[in-house]
């Protein structure tokens, strides 16, 4: 029981190194920005945020941010930024 318990661990750190091996289908989370705070997520293959630049052109710095922190760990939609499909 033990020795396979410290089997998983190793397996674990071995993972961590691998992130592209994780890639986040829905999540949310609050970011942090200079003036307030914004919900931000990602869902049903679309990003959200609550910040006004994202109302008015479906992305914003959080998105942007965001896509280069998660980078490896996104499907490749969520690098698409929605700036280009939308006019
Ligand atoms: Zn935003």
């Amino acid at each position: 029981m033990r020795s396979s318990l410290i089997g998983k661990i190793e397996k674990a750190k071995r993972y961590a190194q691998e992130p592209e091996r994780i890639t986040f289908s829905d999540f949310a989370a609050v970011f942090r920005g200079d003036n307030n705070e914004h919900k931000i997520g990602y869902s049903n293959e679309k990003w959200h945020c609550t910040c006004y630049f994202f109302s008015q052109w479906g992305t914003c710095s959080h998105v942007m941010a965001l896509q280069q922190v998660l980078s490896k760990m996104l499907p490749k939609e969520a690098l698409i930024s929605s700036m280009t499909t939308e006019p």
